[in-house]
């Protein structure tokens, strides 16, 4: 039986790459931090057959310990701060977790190491972020970076340490990097789930307006439980390599939320968003569209949900839980 150990489990990738880890008969191992963790009860009660692991992405020897217990075949490093916003408001533990974790994860597993015929092999989840302000369209795994956030600004540290690790030490490492991707477990502070959410809540009369920052951004959105499958194939191949996961299309953040008020019946959506300048970011992130050829072409990957699904389906996860809180 294969064994995989995620950083990142209680959040929305973790879980849905437990998910499908599980399916393919992986044991899973999910590392959780803080000694008392609200989301843990959540994870034991829907992943029981994940076994959780205490470490926390700051502390080195924590890492160590959890890969010497659970003597992974393959690596997940999905555990950030990950929410932009945060990240301008708390640079300095961005940088940390973010990005000096990547660097721990990769030393741990290249001191722990793994059998000599079999390495430990190792996924980061690097982000679209480090495009930032783009230098070309559609992004490739050979546009160079420009972030614009301490978010994506750790994201490249993180992708580059990587790469860095595996020309020095022959480790088996993989950076994926994933444009935005979305679903019903996506936390409520990202656009996406704030706004199908916020939709639901007016639908339902519980809620009467929807406020948001700049909405003429633009974004290519897939499906989460899609991109965890490109993170699994990454790791599957002879040679480790870097990969842009992306649907190849971009829509705006207006057509986000005309899109989710239509699936909610609701056509004059414009009557219930307000903009308010203290969601704007600092520094904006215009436009983003990845080009996922290579990942096609070599890992054989390919998204299944589009857009207008992808919000069909958050929209009616949204109603049904405010539906059964109301
Ligand atoms: P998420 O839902 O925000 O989950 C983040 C995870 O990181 C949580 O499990 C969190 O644990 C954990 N974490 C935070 N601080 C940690 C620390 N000090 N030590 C160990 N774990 C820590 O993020 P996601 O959407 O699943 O994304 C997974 C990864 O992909 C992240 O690295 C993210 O930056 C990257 N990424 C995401 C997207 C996207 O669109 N979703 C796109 C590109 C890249 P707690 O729950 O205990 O706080």
């Amino acid at each position: 039986m294969p064994r995989a150990f995620i950083t990142g489990i209680t959040g929305q990738d973790g879980q849905h790459l437990a998910e499908f880890l599980h399916s393919k008969g992986y044991e899973v191992f999910g590392m959780v931090k803080g000694q008392n963790n609200p989301k843990l009860t959540a994870m034991r009660d829907e992943f029981p057959y994940v076994e959780p692991v205490p470490g926390d992405l700051a502390d080195l020897p924590s890492l160590l310990k959890a890969l010497e217990s659970t003597q992974p075949d393959e690596v997940y490093n999905l555990g950030a701060i990950s929410f932009v916003a945060l990240s301008f408001n708390q640079a300095e533990l961005t940088a940390n977790i973010t990005g000096l974790g990547v660097l721990r994860m990769l030393e741990a597993v290249r001191m722990v190491g793994g059998a000599t015929n079999n390495p430990i092999r190792f996924y980061q989840a690097s982000s679209s972020e480090m495009f930032g302000k783009v230098r070309e369209i559609p992004q490739t795994e050979r546009t160079p970076f420009h972030p614009r956030s301490p978010y994506g600004c750790a994201k490249v540290f993180g992708h580059d340490i990587t790469v860095n690790y595996r020309e020095s030490y022959g480790l088996y490492a993989c950076s994926g990097i994933l444009f935005n991707h979305e679903g019903p477990r996506r936390g409520l502070e990202f656009v996406t789930r704030k706004v199908t959410n916020a939709v639901a809540r007016i639908k339902l009369g519980l809620q009467e307006e929807l406020v948001l920052g700049n909405l003429d951004f633009k974004r290519d959105w897939g499906y989460a439980g899609d991109y965890v499958k490109a993170m699994w194939l990454m790791l599957q191949q002879d040679e480790p390599d870097d990969y842009v996961v992306a649907t190849g299309e971009t829509h705006s953040g207006e057509e986000l939320v005309r899109l989710a008020f239509e699936e909610a019946g609701i056509d004059d959506w414009q009557r219930y968003v307000r903009q308010d300048q203290k969601f704007f970011r600092p520094a904006e992130v215009d436009l983003l569209i990845g080009d996922p050829a290579k990942a096609q072409d070599k890992l054989g990957w390919k998204r299944e949900v589009d857009f207008p699904s992808l919000v069909k389906m958050m929209v009616e996860n949204d109603l049904r839980i405010e539906s059964a809180r109301r």
